[in-house]
């Protein structure tokens, strides 16, 4: 079995895991089959995530029987000590597990949310709690945002971190790849297909990435034949020319009207949380998570509608986005009025 090392954590892994979202978005049956497909393939790294609603009950129906084989990594938003030790009991019920390998800080926005993490009274706190306890094996850190990680990294608390990269993203190779491999520190890629916009290329997209120092890439997979079809671009990691070619005139079709989650036009004054309302955009129009991602939406108390066209954040932003334009096209795929489509 093709096998890399998961940094520090020494975990031997094939470099290509089983991305946790999708399984969300098919019975408990064909996820079964699913994963028991791709382990007996050679697929050994699970990410999952207490957020990604039944995904991680799903993956406990498999797991217990393959435990040994497998490297299971899931991740929770609480950034206090007393929510997080509550996150990871419900992990390891819903795993069926005595212990997960990785557990992640998950999405961790601000430095302000990273220093929370890292009080007396933070989520960190509850991690050393179980991993001493043997809940836990290691501790990771999950971000859309690099010098959120960079910082992380410079702290020395976390094993393995876990970022998008892909053609289109390319903000982690500037320095944290380079950094982790300095520290030793895992690599982990999620939206490696761009939150499914570079689908046409996703071989091609893999290879690219594989090409980079990183650890693992995880697509989120529902069908036997994504398995396949990444398993072989792993296989041969090879990008040629003309998957080079093709890889980056989807890259360029898509343009760059996309948010990159920077924050650099944050704060809003009238607390529109911009970055967020793209992410959650993202989940409605590109992977395929309408539903969610609506509910998400419309449980927040600011949204995009209460924008007031002051133009502040459009000044700041780094790539000129439209982003008044913007929050009223994301208003008007979830907001209340607009929803009667989605069952
Ligand atoms: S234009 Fe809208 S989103 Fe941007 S800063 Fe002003 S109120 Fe906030
Ligand atoms: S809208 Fe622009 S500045 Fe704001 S997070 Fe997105 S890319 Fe960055």
């Amino acid at each position: 079995m093709l096998t890399a090392k998961l940094g520090r954590t020494e975990l031997e892994i094939n470099p290509l895991g089983f991305g946790g979202i999708p399984i969300q978005r098919i019975s408990f049956e064909a996820a079964t089959e699913l994963l028991e497909y791709a382990i007996n393939k050679g697929i050994n790294f699970i990410d999952t995530a207490r957020l990604y609603g039944d995904s991680e009950a799903k993956i406990g129906q498999v797991i217990p029987k393959y435990r040994d084989q497998v490297v299971i990594a899931t991740k929770a938003m609480s950034r206090d000590k007393a929510g997080m030790a509550a996150e990871i009991e419900e992990s390891l019920k819903n795993l069926k597990v005595n212990c997960i390998d990785i557990y992640q800080c998950h999405n961790v926005r601000s430095i302000e949310q990273l220093d929370q993490i890292l009080s007396d009274d933070g989520a960190y706190a509850a991690l050393l709690e179980a991993k001493a306890q043997g809940k836990i094996k290691f501790i990771g850190i999950t971000s859309h945002k690099t010098p959120i990680l960079i910082e992380a990294i410079r702290r020395d608390k976390f094993d393995t971190v876990q970022v998008p990269f892909n053609i289109i993203e390319q903000e982690p190779a500037k320095e944290l790849f380079h950094l982790c491999k300095e520290k030793n520190i895992g690599v982990i890629i999620m939206k490696p297909l761009a939150g499914g916009a570079l689908k046409d290329n996703a071989p091609a997209s893999l290879k690219y990435i594989l090409n980079h120092p990183v650890s693992v890439v995880i697509p989120g997979m529902e069908s036997k034949s994504q398995v396949d079809e990444n398993l072989s671009a792993v296989l041969n990691p090879t990008l040629t020319d003309e998957e080079a070619r093709a890889l980056q005139a989807e890259a360029e079709s898509l343009g760059n009207r996309f948010c990159r989650k920077c924050d650099y036009c944050a704060p809003c004054p009238n607390g529109v949380d911009i970055s967020f309302m793209f992410i959650l955009d993202a989940y409605y129009t590109r992977y395929n998570m309408p539903e969610w991602a609506t509910n998400r939406y419309r449980s927040l108390k600011i949204d995009a509608s209460n924008c007031v066209e002051c133009g502040q954040c459009e000044a700041k932003c780094p790539y000129e986005l439209p982003i008044i334009e913007m929050l009223k096209e994301v208003h008007k795929h979830m907001g209340k009025e607009v929803h009667e489509h989605i069952k």
